[in-house]
């Protein structure tokens, strides 16, 4: 169904990403992943994705803090892959501390990567969309897009942002058959939230297994951790014909958690 588009979905070396970029290459869409991460398994990932699509997958390392690394990612789209049709604004990190203590190089580090990352790579994008009258733009945000937790201001700060900016590209492009939407997850079991854990644990005093059912699935109704594959089965619902009226949107996978 995606034969013939290029999707270009950051952070997809691991957690979340990975499971969009598979959901992706399963319908037959050309993949650029990025992030970081150990080189051997990131060629593993590469080369599983290409298998599944029968086709073509590459790996880019830009380093998403960096505008000059994701504006040579997007030239090498451009050359390589025919330019992006599928943009997945999904790398992120956290950083767990009281407002007070919180270091200022994380805070600018959380904004770069979280939300000014999608600004540069929309940025880039939207041209090549316009020209083939046809894009998906999907951010993945997050519950703390909608609410707030303590001790996570950068984080919630720059998720709320990132709704923000889907909602007004998607103004700025609606008659040019370009869609933008995020998704926001409630906590979904990877590596973003196995390590805070131990911060979350200082910061509130817990242990382990209180940092898990008392705060983490507290907020969550369902009282069960989101799969990456219900969210990336939200993803490709986007990519489809059958989505093209959905734009603005930001698409809760939260076990009811921004319900109550
Ligand atoms: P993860 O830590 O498994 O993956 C993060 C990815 O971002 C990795 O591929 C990593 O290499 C990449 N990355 C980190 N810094 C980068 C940089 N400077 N440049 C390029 N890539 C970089 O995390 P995840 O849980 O899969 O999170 C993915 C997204 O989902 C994030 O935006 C996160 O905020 C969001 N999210 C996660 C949850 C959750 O519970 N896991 C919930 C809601 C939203």
């Amino acid at each position: 169904r995606l034969q013939g588009k290029t999707a270009l979905v950051t952070g997809s070396t691991s957690g979340i990403g990975l499971g969009i970029a598979k959901a992706f290459a399963a319908e037959g869409a050309n993949i650029i992943i990025n992030g970081f991460g150990e080189a051997a398994a990131i060629e593993a990932e590469r080369a599983a994705l290409a298998v599944l699509n029968g086709g073509k997958a590459v790996y880019d390392g830009a380093d998403l803090t960096k505008p000059d690394e994701i504006e040579a990612m997007f030239k090498r789209a451009d050359k390589d892959l025919g330019g992006v049709d599928i943009l997945v604004n999904n790398a992120g990190m956290q950083f767990v501390s009281p407002v007070e203590d919180f270091p200022p190089e994380k805070w600018d580090m959380i904004i770069a990567l979280n939300l000014t990352a999608a600004f540069h790579t929309i940025r880039h994008a939207v041209p090549g969309m316009r020209k083939k009258k046809w894009g998906r733009i999907i951010g993945t945000a997050s519950a703390h897009s909608l609410v707030a937790s303590p001790f996570k201001s950068a984080y919630v700060t720059a998720k709320h942002g990132l709704a923000g900016l889907t909602k007004t590209v998607a103004l700025e492009v609606a008659d040019a058959g370009i869609t933008v939407n995020c998704i926001s997850p409630g906590y979904v079991w990877t590596p973003l939230v196995e390590n805070q854990i131990p911060d979350t644990m200082k910061a509130r005093h817990m242990t382990r297994e209180q940092v898990i059912n008392d705060v983490l699935l507290a907020g969550q109704p369902t009282k069960q951790f989101v799969t990456v594959e219900q969210v990336a089965a939200i993803a490709a619902f986007l990519t489809r014909d059958e989505a093209a009226n959905i734009t603005g949107a930001n698409l809760s996978v939260d076990g009811g958690w921004t319900a109550a």
